[in-house]
């Protein structure tokens, strides 16, 4: 196979492909080949939404072999009990702790996420998995009707679950209490162009420009504040 062949003017995946290895690649040539002979050594595991519009690598300006990412609808930590099925998002978890050893995990969700709507609407009866999915975020739910407000509050309930969540994974809570692995908790509003960090201390969501730092640093038992009201949700989640 020769690689002259010109691609389909519609195939343009294609013709991203081609660009890459000619344009982009030549750039970070020698990058990527430390990286295979040296292996990767990731700082972050980034759980992020599967959403377009959240891009990882603009957002932190990390280039290649920086994150080591796992994205999925609604960036969800499965619960670490392992009973609600074989998990990838899990899977990966363990790895990044355990082998890579990174010193940070991201949970980053974001504005106009519609894993978050969804939890307030019908998902098509196909959507098997779909469904058993976004049980796992029906916590951050508030009893209330949909609003931009309450979407947003769910958006940010649901990213400080997965912190919660992700306490529960053995492996963490040893090295976060070790002072060895640091937790962020971020809500990207898209439209701003801004990143809210999660402040344990204050317990709310700061936006990047005003916070002291970029998440939850050394973990300490995390005391609900009444806005976030987990208690209301974790109820109607049960109904
Ligand atoms: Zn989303």
């Amino acid at each position: 196979m020769s690689g002259s062949a010109q691609p389909p003017e519609d195939d343009d995946l294609l013709q991203r492909l081609r660009c890459f290895h000619t344009d982009y690649f030549p750039q970070y040539r020698e990058r990527f080949r430390e990286l295979v002979d040296q292996g990767q050594h990731p700082s972050t595991l980034f759980i992020g939404c599967s959403d377009s519009r959240l891009v990882p690598y603009l957002l932190t300006g990390a280039g290649p072999g920086e994150l080591f990412i796992v994205r999925n609808v609604g960036a969800l930590v499965p619960p670490a009990d392992g009973l609600s099925g074989l998990h990838g998002t899990a899977a990966a978890i363990e790895f990044a702790v355990l082998n890579l050893k990174v010193r940070h995990i991201v949970v980053c969700g974001h504005s106009h996420c519609g894993a978050m709507r969804a939890l307030y609407g019908e998902t098509p009866d196909e959507a098997v998995h779909l469904k058993a999915w976004l049980d796992m975020a029906r916590e951050a739910a508030l009893p209330v009707r949909l609003s931009e407000e309450a979407l947003r509050r769910t958006e940010q309930r649901a990213v400080v679950l997965q912190l919660e969540r992700l306490m529960a994974y053995p492996m963490v809570r040893r090295r976060v209490e070790a002072g060895a692995l640091f937790l962020h908790g971020w809500h990207y509003v898209i439209e701003d162009g801004q990143v809210h960090v999660f402040d344990v201390e204050r317990g709310c969501f700061v936006p990047a420009v005003e916070a002291g730092h970029s998440g939850t640093g050394p973990y300490k038992a995390f005391e609900e504040p009444d806005w976030l009201d987990l208690g209301a949700g974790r109820a109607a989640g049960d109904n």
